[in-house]
C-alpha cells in the first residue's frame, strides 16, 4: 500500500529513499533539486511583513512557506539557517509596480507614515506595534521562528554601503532631485524571475501623468529616495542628502549582510516577483559580481470566499477573527496545507470548521493510545511527498490511507504524532483544548478585576454577556474557568 520505489544509496547520512528535495523555482520555471551550497546548512531568506497593519491570513500562509521549507530540509537532514526581514520604512502605497518598473514618489506614500497619521501615533510605535502582533500571529499557527528578523530602519548603515558601491561601480546614479537610482539597462538579464524585459516594459507615470523626470530612463527604481521637508519621520542623512531606503534596496542589503552573497533560497508571495525581486536581483548581482540567490521560490496568493483579500472591498480576514468564530488557529494551518503553496486557494469558513473538526479527530486518535511503531512504508510515502516540492496534500493523504488501514490504533497514532513534527499541527494536544476567542477573554478579565473589587453587580452582568457569547464562567478556589456551551 506503501511502496516507494527502491532504495537509492547513502550519501553523507542522508536516506536517500525518500527522493532528494525540490522546489519549484521561479527563474528556472522548473521543480528543481535544492541542497545547501556548503553541503550542511541551507540558508533561506525571505521578505517580511510591512508592519503597519495586522497580516491578514493570506499573508500567513505566504509566511507559513518558510516554515514548511524548514521542516522538509529536516527531513533532509538538513540544517537551515532563515533570516526574514521586518520592513519598517520605504515600502510605498501602491508600490506594485504596474504600469512597468517606475516607481516615482509623487504618487506614493510610506505605508508606515500613512497609519501613523491615522492611528496618531510615531511611526516607530506603529512598526513595533504590528511587529509583535506579526510574532504573536506566526507562534499561532506554529510556525517556527526564523534565526534571525532584521530592522530595515536598523540598518540604513548597510543600505548607505551598498549604494555607494553601486554608484561607484556605475550601477547607480545620483538624480536631480537627490535621489539614487538603479540604472535598470546596467543589469543585462533583468527580468529573468518574471519575464518582464526591460524593452517590453511600458513607462510608469506618476500621479500628473509624467515619467519621473529626475531619472534616465523609465525602468530605473529609487534605491535611496530623497524627502521633502514635510517628511519628519523615517529619514536619514546620506552623502546623497535626507532621505529614506527604497523597499528594494533593504531587502539587498540585509539579505547579503546576514546570510553572505551565496544564499540558496530567497522566498515571498508571488506578486513579489515584480519589480521587489527583480529588481533585489538586480542590486544584489551588481554588488557580489556574480549570482546571489540560487532558487526564487514563491507563494500563491490566497482567496477568501472567492474573493481577493483587500481593504478597499472589506475583504480581510485575520487571525484573531478565526480564533473569534472558536476556531483553532491551526485549523488555518491546516486548510493551507490542504493545498500545495503555489496553488491558488480560495479559504472559506466551512473549509476552515471543517479543518477544525478533523484537527479534533486526529487528537483523538492520539489521546491515551501509547506504545506503536511508526510504519516505514507509510512514513517514505509521506516523506518522499513533502520533500516533492512541498505536496502537503499528498502528505495528508497519506495520513487519511494509514487512518483507514489495517493498522493497530497505537501504530496508527504512533504515524500521526510522527508526521506532526512536519506538519506541525499539535497532534499531541488533548482533543478537547479550544482557544477561547478574545472578547470572552476580555470580558472574563474585566469579570476578575469586578470580583476583585466586590462588585457583585458588575460581575453578574459581564456573566451575562459572557453567556450571550456561548461560554459558561464558573468560580472556582482557583478562578474563574470558562466553558464552551
Ligand atoms: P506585506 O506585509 O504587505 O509586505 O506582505 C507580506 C507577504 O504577504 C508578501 O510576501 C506578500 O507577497 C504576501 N501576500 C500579500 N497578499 C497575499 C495574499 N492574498 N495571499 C498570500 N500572500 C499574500
Ligand atoms: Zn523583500
Amino acid at each position: 500500500m506503501f511502496g516507494y520505489g527502491a532504495i537509492l544509496g547513502g550519501g553523507i547520512g542522508r536516506d536517500l529513499r525518500f527522493g532528494v528535495m525540490k522546489l519549484y523555482d521561479t527563474r528556472a520555471r522548473a521543480a528543481v533539486d535544492v541542497a545547501p551550497h556548503d553541503g550542511s546548512t541551507l540558508t533561506l531568506y525571505a521578505c517580511g511583513p510591512t508592519v503597519y497593519r495586522f497580516a491578514h491570513v493570506g499573508n500567513v500562509r505566504t509566511f507559513l512557506l518558510t516554515d514548511l521549507i524548514a521542516r522538509a530540509a529536516a527531513l533532509a537532514s538538513y540544517k537551515i539557517k532563515i533570516v526574514q526581514n521586518i520592513t519598517d520604512v520605504g515600502h510605498m502605497i501602491d508600490d506594485t509596480g504596474l504600469g512597468g518598473a517606475d516607481e516615482g514618489q509623487g504618487d506614493t506614500e510610506d505605508k508606515l507614515l500613512a497609519q501613523s497619521r491615522t492611528e496618531n501615533k510615531s511611526a516607530l510605535d506603529i512598526a513595533r506595534f504590528y511587529e509583535a502582533a506579526f510574532h504573536t500571529d506566526l507562534a499561532r499557527l506554529n510556525i517556527r521562528p526564523a534565526n534571525s528578523y532584521p530592522r530595515a530602519s536598523e540598518t540604513i548603515g548597510l543600505m548607505i554601503t551598498l549604494i555607494s558601491t553601486l554608484i561607484d561601480r556605475g550601477h547607480a546614479y545620483i538624480g536631480g532631485d537627490g535621489s539614487v537610482f538603479f540604472d535598470a539597462r546596467s543589469c543585462a538579464d533583468y527580468g529573468a524571475i518574471s519575464g518582464n524585459r526591460l524593452d517590453a516594459l511600458k513607462p510608469g507615470h506618476r500621479f500628473d501623468g509624467e515619467t519621473d523626470p529626475n531619472k534616465r530612463f523609465h525602468a530605473d527604481w529609487a534605491l535611496w529616495k530623497f524627502a521633502p521637508s514635510t517628511r519628519t519621520q523615517l529619514v536619514w542623512e546620506t552623502p546623497w542628502g535626507v532621505g529614506f531606503p527604497g523597499w528594494h534596496t533593504e531587502c539587498s542589503a540585509m539579505s547579503i549582510d546576514q546570510l553572505g552573497d551565496h544564499i540558496d533560497i530567497h522566498t515571498g508571495g508571488i506578486d513579489l516577483r515584480f519589480p521587489h525581486h527583480e529588481d533585489e536581483r538586480a542590486q544584489s548581482n551588481a554588488f557580489a559580481e556574480h549570482d546571489v540567490v540560487k532558487h526564487w521560490v514563491h507563494a500563491e496568493h490566497l482567496l477568501f470566499e472567492g474573493r481577493k483579500m483587500s481593504k478597499s472591498t472589506g475583504n480581510v480576514v485575520l487571525v484573531q477573527d478565526v480564533i473569534d468564530r472558536g476556531f483553532d488557529p491551526l485549523a488555518l494551518r491546516l486548510s493551507f496545507l490542504g493545498s500545495r503553496y503555489r496553488t491558488q486557494i480560495d479559504l472559506t469558513w466551512d473549509s476552515i470548521a471543517a479543518a477544525d473538526a478533523q484537527l479534533k479527530k486526529w487528537r483523538q486518535r492520539t489521546s491515551n493510545v501509547a506504545g506503536g511503531v511508526v510504519d516505514d512504508s507509510a512514513k517514505q510515502a509521506f516523506t518522499a511527498a513533502f520533500l516533492d516540492d512541498l505536496d502537503t496534500p499528498r502528505a495528508l493523504q497519506v495520513l487519511r490511507d494509514v487512518e483507514k488501514s489495517s493498522m493497530s490504533d497505537a501504530d496508527k497514532a504512533a504515524f500521526i504524532l510522527w508526521a506532526d513534527e512536519s506538519l506541525g499541527l499539535d497532534l499531541d494536544r488533548p482533543a478537547d483544548v479550544v482557544d477561547i476567542p478574545l472578547e470572552v477573554q476580555q470580558l472574563s478579565d474585566k469579570r476578575a478585576a469586578a470580583r476583585e473589587a466586590k462588585n457583585w453587580a458588575a460581575s453578574d452582568e459581564l456573566r451575562d454577556q459572557i453567556a450571550a457569547l456561548g461560554w459558561e464562567v464558573r468560580d472556582t478556589a482557583g478562578g474563574q474557568e470558562l466553558s464552551a456551551k
